[in-house]
Parts: structure tokens; C-alpha cells; sequence
């Protein structure tokens, strides 16, 4: 796919009729695009900026790069954070903020996922625009408008604003460490489940679709799985590969207006398995590593679904046994300080309320076989765990310190976090969440 012509977007998509467009300038994936920085920012009429970096990406590439600014004549001031323990919290937020003077025209992010989640919401909050110098292809965000952050305890998706440019040099994208390429795989892999869950959104929810927006993040997919190979070797044009799918999948999340496309159930587990981590004051492993168990976890209960006898009335029997008051209770034990959050969030949107799961159960059974066939369509996790595996990635709870209690948990609560409908509401809805929960605890923990 052409990155340059993918930005362009559409005044009025043929596929779903609405206008998808981002301000994403440009795309520079390839050799010696640092070099490439500071003309950009020049024809941008961009000369004083903040340069944002943690110590680790300062030493892979802010440096230099902050050096071929300097040389081309722009002012730069360079902040650096410490990586241990860096979060996109309120620390982070405050210590960009406070070194952003107000005559700086841009600030320019060096690094991935944390760094570049700071500098994206930062820029947007203070009204200036960001490049992004992606040091790593470890994640799909670096194009979308949200950012994920980590606010009163909770890991929340905030509406920022996309970089005008995202840089990637190949060479350092290549040295990246095979943990960080295997979470951009992981990210990416996520997305078998994740177009089958907004898909379901839109048959069971009526929730907006476009075929145009799931066909980009469908090629970037094929790319990646085609890259595979050479990714375990490191291979230039792979690395590149896997970046630029990782930004168009970020431009499909800007089309849409939101992270539907990109992430659903596999996801929302990662999330949680992050959330526990950090209450247990453990480091989460890397976003795209936790999203790839997510994913083996998801496409295994699809593959249990696709096979599910339902027993219509005891699922009806089921939704009508929802109580609020023992929901509470159980989200304020595996929640923690983030429980307020995630009980409001159930209070103004009644996913478990009878009412609409009972109204949600007629809409399955009328579709029933579509949406079995389409659940049986989807590959299933052993052959993404090969292709983790092949890159050295965890495939198995344990390898990132998650227990099979959490496993069990993600599986029932991981979609409390956000209103979307996923397979794990699915598996709900069906009155087979904790025959899911088992399954996975026995499978992948
Ligand atoms: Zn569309
Ligand atoms: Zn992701």
C-alpha cells in the first residue's frame, strides 16, 4: 500500500459514505530519515521546538537527532525523562508541560509507546503541533488521534491529535530489540480478533462499520504475516514493512475517528493485564506482547463459540440474573482504585443490564449461524502462537508474569473497561463467560 496516498483519505468514502481524512502530512520510513527531521520542519515554518526523549531512546537516536536540528540552524531544547518506571500519567504530563516555554512552535517525540503517548497527548493539550521519530516498530499509535494513557490509576484512551510527521530510520528501527519488533508483530497479529469484534459491533449493535477502513488494516496485517521471515532476521525492507503497517493501521483509527479498528477484546485484556501489574507494582511487559496473549486467548474462545450449542433459555435466564449490587462488588476486588471508573461506566452504559442483553440475545439468534460461521473463519491461535513464537515473543501467561487467576479474571472482567462489543461480551451475552474463563486459565496461563 502507498502510505503518501493512504493519507489522503476521502471527502465522501465509496464504503461507508463519510468524509476520512488525517493531518498527517507525511510518512518517511527508510534509510537516513533523520536526516530528513529538520528540512520538514523548515518547509513547516516549525524553528523552535521541544525535543522529547526517556534516556534510553536520548542514546539511540535523540541525540543525533537533536544534533542535526541544532546544525540546521533550529532551536531546540531537548527534555529528557527517565525510562524506570515512566508511565503516561500525570508526572509525565507535568514534567513536558512545565519544560514547553510558550514561544515553542512544536515539540518532536523520540521513541515509541510511553514517550510517544506524553508527547502526543502534551502537544495536543497545549495546542501545538508534533512530529513523531519512532525509534522502534513496536506498536500501531504513532498516527492515531488517541492517546493511551495511565490517569488516576486507570488506563484510559484519551482524543488527542495525530503527529504532521512520523520518521522512521531504518537502521534504527532495525537495531531495535527483538522484544519491541515482536510487540509491533503482537500488535499487529491482534487484529484477526479485533475486525471480528467490530464487525459483531456493527451486526448486533448497529454500530458504525466501513469496509473501506477494515480493508486498510486488513492489508497492513497481510504485510506483516508476509514480513514474518524476514523479520526474524532482521531484514531492513521487513522492519519498514512492519513500521509502515503499524502507521497505517494508526491512519485506519484517525478515518474512523476512534480505536475501533485497531483494537477490541485482545486488547481490552492486555489493558487489564497492564492495570493488575501496575496495582501489584510489577513492570507490565511490553503493550504488543500482552495483546498477542490477548490475542491467542480470544481467537480461542472465537474457535469455542464457533462450536457453542446454545441453550437460549439459560442464557435469557442468565442475563435476567445480573445484580448490580454483587458487580460492584466484584469490580471494586479486581479493580481496585481504578473500580469507581469502571462501576460509573457501567451505570451510563448498561452493557450487563437485562434489558439489552436480553434485546442483544434476540439479535444473535437471528444471526446466529453468520456469526458462527464468521467466528470459525478466523485462523486459529496456534498458528498465531507459531508466528509469536517464531520471533521469541511469550505465548503463555506465565512467561510475563501473569497467573492463571488473571487469565480467568481478564476473561471476565477485561471488557468492563470500555463500552465495545467484543467476543468476551459475546461470551457473556451466551451465559458462557465462565466456561471462556476456565478454557483460557487451562490454556494459556
Ligand atoms: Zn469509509
Ligand atoms: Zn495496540
Amino acid at each position: 500500500m502507498d502510505i503518501q496516498a493512504a493519507l489522503l483519505g476521502a471527502a465522501r468514502c465509496p464504503a461507508c459514505g463519510q468524509a476520512h481524512g488525517t493531518s498527517l502530512l507525511r510518512v518517511d520510513i527508510g534509510r537516513d530519515a533523520w536526516a530528513r527531521v529538520a528540512p520538514f520542519l523548515m518547509e513547516q515554518g516549525l524553528s523552535r521546538l521541544l525535543v522529547v526523549a526517556d534516556d534510553i531512546t536520548w542514546g539511540v537516536a535523540g541525540q543525533a537527532l537533536y544534533a542535526l536540528l541544532r546544525k540546521a540552524g533550529l532551536e531546540a531544547i531537548p527534555l529528557v525523562l527517565a525510562s524506570g518506571g515512566l508511565l503516561p500519567d500525570e508526572a509525565a504530563i507535568g514534567a513536558v508541560v512545565a519544560a514547553c516555554p510558550p514561544d515553542v512552535q512544536a515539540l518532536v517525540a523520540v521513541g515509541t509507546g510511553t514517550v510517544g503517548d506524553i508527547v502526543k497527548f502534551c502537544s495536543h493539550r497545549v495546542g501545538k503541533p508534533y512530529v513523531a521519530a519512532a525509534t522502534a516498530p513496536s506498536m500501531d499509535g504513532f498516527a492515531s488521534v488517541a492517546a493511551a494513557m495511565h490517569l488516576r490509576h486507570m488506563k484510559t484512551t484519551l482524543t488527542a491529535h495525530v503527529p504532521l510527521a512520523i520518521f522512521g530510520d531504518m537502521d534504527t528501527l532495525c537495531q531495535a530489540p527483538m522484544e519491541m519488533i515482536a510487540a509491533g508483530l503482537g500488535d499487529t497479529l491482534g487484529k484477526h480478533n479485533c475486525l471480528n469484534d467490530w464487525d459483531m459491533g456493527r451486526a448486533l449493535t448497529g454500530e458504525y462499520h466501513c469496509p473501506h477502513i477494515e480493508g486498510m488494516v486488513r492489508s497492513s496485517l497481510a504485510a506483516c504475516e508476509a514480513s514474518l521471515s524476514g523479520l526474524v532476521r532482521r531484514d531492513g525492507d521487513a522492519v519498514a514493512a512492519l513500521a509502515q503497517a503499524l502507521v497505517i493501521t494508526g491512519v485506519a483509527m484517525s478515518f474512523a475517528g476512534n480505536s475501533r479498528p485497531a483494537s477490541g477484546a485482545e486488547h481490552h485484556l492486555s489493558h487489564y493485564w497492564e492495570m493488575q501489574a501496575l496495582f501489584a507494582g510489577r513492570k507490565p511487559a511490553l503493550h504488543g506482547l500482552k495483546v498477542g496473549l490477548g490475542t491467542l486467548v480470544t481467537l480461542d474462545i472465537a474457535r469455542a463459540l464457533a462450536g457453542w450449542q446454545v441453550n437460549w433459555q439459560a442464557a435469557a435466564a442468565h442475563a435476567r440474573a445480573f445484580d448490580a449490587d454483587a458487580f460492584a462488588a466484584r469490580m471494586a476486588a479486581l479493580y481496585g482504585p481504578a473500580a469507581p471508573e469502571v462501576i460509573a461506566l457501567e451505570r451510563a452504559a448498561g452493557k450487563n443490564a437485562p434489558q439489552r442483553v436480553l434485546a442483544r440475545l434476540q439479535a444473535i439468534r437471528a444471526q446466529w449461524p453468520a456469526l458462527q460461521a464468521a467466528l470459525a473463519a478466523l485462523p486459529g491461535p496456534e498458528r498465531v502462537r507459531d508466528q509469536l513464537a517464531a520471533l521469541g515473543a511469550p505465548t503463555r501467561a506465565g512467561q510475563m508474569g501473569i497467573s492463571a487467576q488473571e487469565v480467568a479474571d481478564a476473561v471476565l472482567a477485561a471488557k468492563e473497561m470500555r463500552d465495545r462489543y467484543t467476543v468476551l461480551q459475546l461470551a457473556y451475552d451466551l451465559g458462557a463467560e465462565q466456561a471462556m474463563a476456565e478454557r483460557a486459565a487451562g490454556a494459556w496461563a
